[in-house]
Protein backbone atom coordinates (compact mmCIF):
# COMPACT_ATOMS: atom_id res chain seq x y z
CA UNK A 1 0.00 0.00 0.00
CA UNK A 2 1.60 3.13 -1.02
CA UNK A 3 0.38 6.59 0.59
CA UNK A 4 1.61 10.01 0.47
CA UNK A 5 2.54 11.56 3.74
CA UNK A 6 4.51 14.25 5.70
CA UNK A 7 5.44 13.32 9.28
CA UNK A 8 5.79 16.10 11.32
CA UNK A 9 6.71 15.29 15.07
CA UNK A 10 3.84 12.55 15.81
CA UNK A 11 1.67 13.94 13.42
CA UNK A 12 0.87 12.59 9.76
CA UNK A 13 -0.25 15.21 6.80
CA UNK A 14 -2.23 13.52 4.16
CA UNK A 15 -3.62 15.11 1.36
CA UNK A 16 -6.33 13.06 1.02
CA UNK A 17 -9.06 11.54 2.77
CA UNK A 18 -8.56 7.78 3.95
CA UNK A 19 -10.14 4.88 4.58
CA UNK A 20 -10.09 3.03 7.87
CA UNK A 21 -7.75 0.12 6.64
CA UNK A 22 -5.09 2.81 5.17
CA UNK A 23 -5.07 4.77 8.85
CA UNK A 24 -4.67 1.74 10.64
CA UNK A 25 -1.93 1.08 7.89
CA UNK A 26 -0.22 4.12 9.20
CA UNK A 27 -0.61 4.31 12.63
CA UNK A 28 0.89 0.96 12.77
CA UNK A 29 3.50 1.84 10.19
CA UNK A 30 4.46 5.31 11.53
CA UNK A 31 2.82 4.96 15.13
CA UNK A 32 1.62 8.55 14.97
CA UNK A 33 -0.72 10.34 17.72
CA UNK A 34 -2.92 12.10 14.87
CA UNK A 35 -3.78 11.98 11.25
CA UNK A 36 -4.98 15.03 9.58
CA UNK A 37 -6.05 15.88 6.10
CA UNK A 38 -4.21 19.41 5.02
CA UNK A 39 -6.29 20.69 2.38
CA UNK A 40 -4.25 24.42 1.15
CA UNK A 41 -2.89 27.44 2.85
CA UNK A 42 -4.74 30.63 2.54
CA UNK A 43 -4.31 34.42 2.96
CA UNK A 44 -1.45 36.61 3.60
CA UNK A 45 -0.65 34.27 7.07
CA UNK A 46 -0.47 31.39 5.49
CA UNK A 47 -3.16 29.54 7.55
CA UNK A 48 -3.47 25.81 7.19
CA UNK A 49 -7.30 24.22 6.50
CA UNK A 50 -7.12 21.02 8.22
CA UNK A 51 -9.23 17.97 8.73
CA UNK A 52 -8.72 15.41 11.57
CA UNK A 53 -8.93 12.06 10.37
CA UNK A 54 -7.36 10.54 13.93
CA UNK A 55 -6.52 11.26 17.54
CA UNK A 56 -7.24 14.75 18.62
CA UNK A 57 -3.51 16.74 19.36
CA UNK A 58 -2.70 19.05 16.76
CA UNK A 59 0.60 20.43 18.39
CA UNK A 60 3.98 18.40 18.32
CA UNK A 61 7.73 18.86 18.46
CA UNK A 62 9.32 18.38 15.12
CA UNK A 63 12.85 17.89 15.35
CA UNK A 64 15.04 19.18 11.91
CA UNK A 65 18.78 19.37 11.74
CA UNK A 66 19.20 19.47 15.20
CA UNK A 67 17.13 21.92 16.18
CA UNK A 68 13.12 22.07 17.68
CA UNK A 69 10.20 23.37 16.67
CA UNK A 70 7.04 22.91 18.56
CA UNK A 71 4.09 23.59 16.47
CA UNK A 72 0.34 23.41 15.76
CA UNK A 73 -0.48 22.03 12.89
CA UNK A 74 -4.06 23.58 13.00
CA UNK A 75 -2.84 26.87 13.09
CA UNK A 76 0.53 27.76 11.45
CA UNK A 77 2.35 25.86 7.98
CA UNK A 78 4.66 23.61 8.01
CA UNK A 79 6.53 23.36 4.44
CA UNK A 80 8.66 20.07 4.14
CA UNK A 81 9.85 20.83 0.51
CA UNK A 82 11.89 23.76 2.26
CA UNK A 83 13.91 21.68 4.45
CA UNK A 84 17.20 21.91 1.99
CA UNK A 85 16.93 26.07 2.06
CA UNK A 86 16.48 25.81 5.86
CA UNK A 87 19.58 23.65 6.28
CA UNK A 88 21.23 25.99 3.43
CA UNK A 89 20.34 29.12 4.96
CA UNK A 90 21.54 28.21 8.74
CA UNK A 91 24.86 28.36 7.64
CA UNK A 92 24.78 31.55 5.39
CA UNK A 93 25.58 34.18 8.61
CA UNK A 94 28.03 34.21 11.00
CA UNK A 95 28.93 35.89 14.69
CA UNK A 96 30.07 39.62 13.19
CA UNK A 97 26.06 39.94 11.47
CA UNK A 98 22.94 41.51 12.70
CA UNK A 99 19.84 40.17 10.64
CA UNK A 100 16.33 40.68 9.82
CA UNK A 101 14.19 38.00 9.07
CA UNK A 102 10.99 39.67 7.48
CA UNK A 103 8.88 36.52 7.68
CA UNK A 104 10.06 34.44 10.85
CA UNK A 105 6.58 32.36 10.91
CA UNK A 106 7.85 29.88 13.62
CA UNK A 107 11.29 30.17 13.05
CA UNK A 108 12.06 28.14 10.08
CA UNK A 109 14.99 30.04 9.10
CA UNK A 110 16.18 32.15 12.04
CA UNK A 111 16.00 29.11 14.82
CA UNK A 112 18.69 27.64 11.91
CA UNK A 113 20.83 29.99 11.24
CA UNK A 114 20.82 31.54 14.96
CA UNK A 115 21.89 28.39 16.16
CA UNK A 116 24.73 27.24 13.51
CA UNK A 117 25.63 30.98 12.15
CA UNK A 118 25.75 32.10 15.97
CA UNK A 119 25.18 36.05 14.49
CA UNK A 120 25.25 38.96 17.08
CA UNK A 121 21.50 39.04 16.97
CA UNK A 122 18.19 38.13 14.31
CA UNK A 123 15.48 40.16 14.66
CA UNK A 124 12.30 38.39 13.68
CA UNK A 125 9.20 39.51 12.49
CA UNK A 126 5.87 38.17 12.33
CA UNK A 127 2.24 39.19 11.83
CA UNK A 128 0.59 36.00 12.94
CA UNK A 129 -0.05 35.98 17.06
CA UNK A 130 -0.44 31.70 16.47
CA UNK A 131 3.30 32.01 14.59
CA UNK A 132 5.26 34.19 17.04
CA UNK A 133 3.84 32.31 20.51
CA UNK A 134 5.43 29.13 18.42
CA UNK A 135 8.21 31.46 17.61
CA UNK A 136 9.18 32.64 21.42
CA UNK A 137 8.53 28.79 22.01
CA UNK A 138 11.43 27.57 20.06
CA UNK A 139 13.89 30.66 20.62
CA UNK A 140 13.40 28.92 24.36
CA UNK A 141 13.53 25.11 23.28
CA UNK A 142 16.34 25.54 21.44
CA UNK A 143 18.42 27.23 23.89
CA UNK A 144 18.96 31.09 21.84
CA UNK A 145 20.21 33.92 23.37
CA UNK A 146 20.90 35.64 20.21
CA UNK A 147 17.34 36.52 18.85
CA UNK A 148 14.35 39.31 18.68
CA UNK A 149 10.84 38.25 18.57
CA UNK A 150 9.11 40.78 16.99
CA UNK A 151 5.25 40.11 16.60
CA UNK A 152 4.13 42.86 14.38
CA UNK A 153 3.85 44.11 10.27
CA UNK A 154 7.13 44.05 8.85
CA UNK A 155 6.21 47.40 7.56
CA UNK A 156 5.26 48.72 11.33
CA UNK A 157 8.83 47.74 12.57
CA UNK A 158 11.39 50.94 12.60
CA UNK A 159 15.31 49.20 12.47
CA UNK A 160 16.69 51.55 9.80
CA UNK A 161 20.18 51.24 8.54
CA UNK A 162 21.53 47.58 11.05
CA UNK A 163 21.11 44.78 8.66
CA UNK A 164 23.88 42.91 7.12
CA UNK A 165 21.49 40.55 5.71
CA UNK A 166 17.71 40.41 5.45
CA UNK A 167 15.91 37.19 4.96
CA UNK A 168 12.39 37.79 2.96
CA UNK A 169 10.83 34.13 3.26
CA UNK A 170 8.07 35.06 1.59
CA UNK A 171 6.09 34.51 -2.02
CA UNK A 172 3.53 36.01 -4.49
CA UNK A 173 3.84 39.55 -2.87
CA UNK A 174 7.63 39.72 -1.98
CA UNK A 175 7.99 42.80 -4.48
CA UNK A 176 5.62 44.74 -2.00
CA UNK A 177 7.91 44.54 0.73
CA UNK A 178 11.57 45.73 -0.76
CA UNK A 179 11.08 49.36 0.00
CA UNK A 180 11.30 48.04 4.11
CA UNK A 181 13.92 45.58 3.41
CA UNK A 182 16.09 48.16 1.68
CA UNK A 183 15.37 50.54 4.80
CA UNK A 184 16.68 47.73 7.10
CA UNK A 185 20.24 47.52 5.31
CA UNK A 186 23.45 48.53 6.69
CA UNK A 187 25.08 51.43 4.52
CA UNK A 188 28.77 51.52 3.86
CA UNK A 189 29.41 48.05 3.70
CA UNK A 190 28.71 45.04 1.61
CA UNK A 191 25.18 42.86 2.98
CA UNK A 192 22.73 40.27 1.30
CA UNK A 193 18.95 39.93 0.39
CA UNK A 194 17.58 36.43 -0.10
CA UNK A 195 14.49 37.15 -1.82
CA UNK A 196 11.90 34.17 -2.02
CA UNK A 197 9.05 34.13 -5.01
CA UNK A 198 7.32 31.67 -6.69
CA UNK A 199 7.30 32.63 -10.86
CA UNK A 200 7.25 30.85 -14.13
CA UNK A 201 10.19 29.12 -15.32
CA UNK A 202 10.27 31.39 -18.45
CA UNK A 203 10.65 34.81 -15.97
CA UNK A 204 12.23 33.49 -12.75
CA UNK A 205 15.52 34.14 -14.09
CA UNK A 206 14.63 37.62 -15.18
CA UNK A 207 12.02 39.39 -13.01
CA UNK A 208 13.19 38.66 -9.48
CA UNK A 209 16.13 40.18 -10.30
CA UNK A 210 14.85 42.95 -12.54
CA UNK A 211 12.60 43.81 -9.18
CA UNK A 212 15.67 43.89 -6.97
CA UNK A 213 17.73 46.26 -9.17
CA UNK A 214 14.91 48.90 -9.57
CA UNK A 215 14.99 48.53 -5.65
CA UNK A 216 18.39 48.86 -5.02
CA UNK A 217 18.57 51.97 -7.53
CA UNK A 218 15.41 53.96 -5.87
CA UNK A 219 17.52 53.26 -2.79
CA UNK A 220 21.17 54.37 -3.68
CA UNK A 221 22.44 50.76 -3.89
CA UNK A 222 24.98 49.13 -5.81
CA UNK A 223 23.96 45.27 -6.69
CA UNK A 224 27.48 43.58 -6.92
CA UNK A 225 26.22 39.96 -7.52
CA UNK A 226 23.21 37.62 -7.24
CA UNK A 227 22.50 34.24 -7.25
CA UNK A 228 18.90 32.06 -8.21
CA UNK A 229 18.48 29.22 -6.35
CA UNK A 230 15.79 26.91 -7.55
CA UNK A 231 14.29 25.72 -3.81
CA UNK A 232 10.82 23.15 -4.77
CA UNK A 233 8.60 23.10 -7.89
CA UNK A 234 5.90 25.10 -6.62
CA UNK A 235 3.01 24.10 -9.29
CA UNK A 236 3.52 22.75 -13.11
CA UNK A 237 5.90 25.40 -14.93
CA UNK A 238 6.24 27.47 -11.37
CA UNK A 239 9.21 27.33 -9.36
CA UNK A 240 9.67 28.41 -5.76
CA UNK A 241 13.56 30.47 -5.91
CA UNK A 242 15.46 32.48 -3.98
CA UNK A 243 17.65 35.41 -5.44
CA UNK A 244 20.69 35.68 -3.08
CA UNK A 245 21.39 39.24 -3.75
CA UNK A 246 24.67 41.00 -2.43
CA UNK A 247 24.64 45.14 -2.32
CA UNK A 248 26.20 47.73 -1.10
CA UNK A 249 25.74 51.79 -0.46
CA UNK A 250 28.62 53.90 -0.33
CA UNK A 251 28.19 56.22 2.96
N1 LIG B 1 9.85 32.22 6.08
C1 LIG B 1 9.17 30.96 6.47
C2 LIG B 1 9.39 29.88 5.41
O1 LIG B 1 9.79 30.21 4.28
O2 LIG B 1 9.14 28.69 5.70
C3 LIG B 1 7.67 31.21 6.64
C4 LIG B 1 7.01 31.50 5.39
S1 LIG B 1 5.31 31.76 5.56
C5 LIG B 1 4.83 31.44 3.98
C6 LIG B 1 5.23 33.52 5.63
C7 LIG B 1 5.12 34.04 7.05
O3 LIG B 1 5.14 35.47 6.98
C8 LIG B 1 3.79 33.66 7.71
O4 LIG B 1 4.06 33.20 9.02
C9 LIG B 1 2.99 34.97 7.74
O5 LIG B 1 2.14 35.09 8.88
C10 LIG B 1 4.11 36.01 7.81
N2 LIG B 1 3.77 37.33 7.26
C11 LIG B 1 2.99 37.63 6.19
N3 LIG B 1 2.93 38.96 6.01
C12 LIG B 1 3.72 39.53 6.98
C13 LIG B 1 4.06 40.87 7.31
N4 LIG B 1 3.60 41.91 6.60
N5 LIG B 1 4.89 41.10 8.36
C14 LIG B 1 5.38 40.04 9.09
N6 LIG B 1 5.08 38.73 8.84
C15 LIG B 1 4.26 38.49 7.79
Amino acid sequence: MTLKYQKIGDILLVKKKLTNNEINYLINKTKCKTIVKYTYIKGDMRKPNIELLYGDKTETIHKEHGCLFKIDVSKVMWSMGNIEERKRMAYTSNPNETVVDMFAGIGYFTIPMAKYSKPKKIYAIEINPDSHYYLVENIKLNKLNNVVPILSDNRDVELKNMADRVIMGYILKTRFFLDKAFEFLKEGKKCTIHYHDTLAEKIMDTEPINEIKHHAEKHGYNLLSYKIHKIKKYAPGVWHIVVNAELIKDK
